[in-house]
């Protein structure tokens, strides 16, 4: 293939972190001609703070990426060191897949799956402007001038947008620790007159693991067996490893306390808004008062290298404070910081000025995902990615847009969200985000998005016949759990308490009591041993939501008749004369896809529906007229 053929594309993606790549391999599995533009090769698929994929909120997300046949889930299977599903004591809807990572192995599994994809071209340089005629986007020009042409182009630029690094009272232009930052670009951004902000995140020191007393320490082990991502996974083969828990002290917190003033963060060096829920050690101290001690994880960043991640002490404190805290700690006496912590400040962009599809309205076929829209976190960087990739593509072949629901997945609530309320701190998933969540559960992400994924085009084979087969399998246990029923005196006679009302119930109906799991379905109707282990987990799990499930549904239909009543992106909020400026103002900025939408808008009351809706009626009346 020739230079000059390489250079055009369908789309160019522009960042290979975590939106970047799930971006990218979207629009290859649609049959887009795909760049993947970074500024290194070497980088791409860098988890740039903690070595970790999943956790509360965010384990669902991976699934669902996973169910639409995305990588993060697969490459998180091929490089976690410690899987460990969070709050396995409760119920399933709130759970959270999590793995610490081998930072080496999920930048290399990473790699390999982008190598693997057709139609993907990786194009090392730094995007430097974006061409456009009018508002429709054209190409991406690089700093060395190279010019690559495409119907659209996602930016997926992180925390590099004019990043700052601040380490105390010492400041460093730079988009991660030793990578410059995006400059040119940012300023190509500011022609377009995007609504830009800035956010903060921090991270922090890493320690050498061999100058930590781990003989002091608590461990914590993996799950055993680990439960992968990825339904493509059988088995987790990388090895297991644990982790080191110790805390902060009172003397922690003094040294934290007299030197505050030095913090980047606090001596007004920073001007952006920081995670409220992933807050520095000095957020903790000076906001949450003194406690008995905050928690700290000693992570491993991989099974080769003695590099340590404490979770927990995200800091932008002077070194030499960084080393009088950490000496503090139980088994951190002696640890030796191979890397100071530090906050980086960066540019992103008001998400409101969005569409569900993450393309800008400001430029036709330009889409933006992952921290450039105010979230943290590779997980939301990864779901945007995906979305941004999957439309992109669309777009550049003709498509149509593919829009996720919030009923339908936390993909969807998540982009909601962003393109709805905007972010006033950068915006990370947590399960209570999802008025659903009794559905959206992290078990059933294949069953509720792989059909959809079918009908987009984005499955591969391998995932095609994986879930048909699954389907199969789990209808065929499922019409079984149905076709077998009993009395509640035969229950009883059997030892199970369900409410003496005289109902048949089937065996499916009877897993909706928690004290009745398969295994003990199994004792009185053998035939039911015929189903597999997975599928008999999934049965059991679908019959103990199904009863709230249908409660929901009604709910999920309202929304799903409002998401249809759609509103063109040219309405007129001025002709509503019933409307006040602050509403017509949040409308405009927002520019609601559908009645739902507006409706999630804040403040937006019923009557300002109504208005809207009498509009949308008397517009169709006059286009009808018309015709
Ligand atoms: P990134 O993973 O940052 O990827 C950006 C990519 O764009 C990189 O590959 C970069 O090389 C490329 N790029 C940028 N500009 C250009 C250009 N002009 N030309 C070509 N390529 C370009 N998340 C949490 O959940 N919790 C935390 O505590 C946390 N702390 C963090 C601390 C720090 C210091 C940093 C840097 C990040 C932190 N994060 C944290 C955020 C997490 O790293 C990001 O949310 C996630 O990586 C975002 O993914 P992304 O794809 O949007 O961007």
């Amino acid at each position: 293939m020739s230079i000059m053929e390489r250079l055009e594309f369908d789309v160019v993606v522009v960042g290979g972190g975590h939106a970047g790549t799930e971006a990218a391999a979207a629009s290859s599995r649609l049959g887009a001609r795909t760049a993947l533009v970074t500024l290194s090769r070497e980088t791409i698929g860098t988890l740039s703070c903690n070595p970790a994929i999943g956790g509360l909120g965010k384990g669902h997300l991976v699934r669902e990426i996973d169910a639409l046949d995305g990588l993060m889930g697969r490459v998180a299977d091929r490089s976690g060191i410690q899987f460990r599903m969070l709050n396995r004591r409760k119920g399933p809807a709130v759970r959270g897949p999590r793995t610490q990572a081998d930072r080496r192995l999920y930048l290399n599994a990473m790699q390999e799956e982008l190598a693997g994809q057709n139609n993907l071209h990786i194009v090392e340089g730094e995007a430097a402007r974006l061409i456009h005629t009018g508002s429709q986007v054209q190409a991406l020009e690089l700093a060395d001038g190279r010019q690559l042409k495409a119907a659209a182009v996602v930016l997926t630029t992180g925390t590099f947008l004019r990043g700052l690094i601040h380490i105390g009272e010492k400041k460093i232009p730079a988009g991660r620790m030793g990578e410059k930052p995006a400059v040119a670009l940012a300023e190509s951004l500011d022609s377009l007159e995007l609504p830009l902000g800035r956010l903060k995140t921090g991270t922090p020191a890493r320690l050498d693991g061999r100058t930590i007393h781990w003989d002091q320490l608590e461990m914590q082990a993996a799950d055993d067996p680990p439960v992968p991502f990825s339904t493509l996974t059988d088995k987790i083969t990388v090895p297991q490893i644990e982790c080191g828990i110790t805390r902060t002290n009172s003397r922690t917190h003094e040294i934290i306390r007299e030197n505050v003033y030095r913090s980047a963060m606090y001596s007004g060096q920073i001007e952006g808004v920081g995670p409220r829920y992933c807050p520095s050690i000095e957020d903790k101290i000076v906001k949450f008062g003194e406690r008995d001690g905050h928690q700290i994880f000693l992570e491993p960043e991989g099974l080769d290298d003695p590099t340590i991640y404490p979770n927990g002490i995200s800091t932008s404190l002077p070194v030499e404070v960084q080393e009088e805290f950490i000496a503090t700690i139980a088994g951190l006496e002696k640890a030796e910081i191979l890397q100071p912590g530090y906050a980086i400040e960066y540019d992103y962009v008001d998400p409101r000025s969005l569409k569900p599809t993450l393309q800008t309205r400001a430029l036709h076929g330009l889409f933006l995902a992952g921290q450039i829209n105010g979230t943290t976190g590779y997980e939301e960087a990864g779901a945007q990615g995906l979305v941004a990739g999957l439309n992109a593509a669309s777009l550049a072949a003709g498509g149509n847009e593919i829009t996720f629901s919030r009923t339908q997945s936390y993909i969807g609530v998540m982009v909601d969200d962003l393109v709805t309320r905007g972010v006033s701190e950068p915006y990370r998933m947590f399960t209570s985000r999802a008025e659903y969540r009794l559905s959206l559960r992290a078990d059933n992400a294949d069953q509720r998005l792989s059909p959809l994924g079918l009908e987009i085009g984005c499955i591969g084979s391998e995932r095609q016949s994986h879930f048909k087969t699954k389907m199969a399998g789990l209808e065929r246990a499922r019409a079984l759990c149905e076709s077998l029923s009993m009395t509640p005196n035969e229950a009883r006679k059997h030892g199970f308490s369900i409410t003496m009302d005289g109902v048949r119930r089937s065996a499916f109906e009877l897993m909706s009591y928690s004290e009745i799991g398969f295994d003990d379905l199994i004792k009185v109707w053998p035939e039911l041993s015929s189903v597999n282990d997975s599928d008999a987990k999934q049965i059991e799990i679908d019959a103990a939501y199904a009863v709230y499930m249908e409660r929901q549904q009604a709910d999920i239909d309202i929304i799903a008749r409002d998401e249809a009543k759609s509103i063109p992106d040219d309405f007129d909020y001025d002709l509503l004369s019933g409307l006040s400026n602050e509403l017509k103002h949040k409308l405009k900025q927002v520019r609601p896809a559908s009645i739902g939408q507006a409706g999630r808008i804040d403040g937006i009351t019923p009557a300002g529906l109504t208005l809207i809706l009498a509009h949308l009626k008397k517009l169709d009346a006059s286009k009808k007229g018309a015709a």
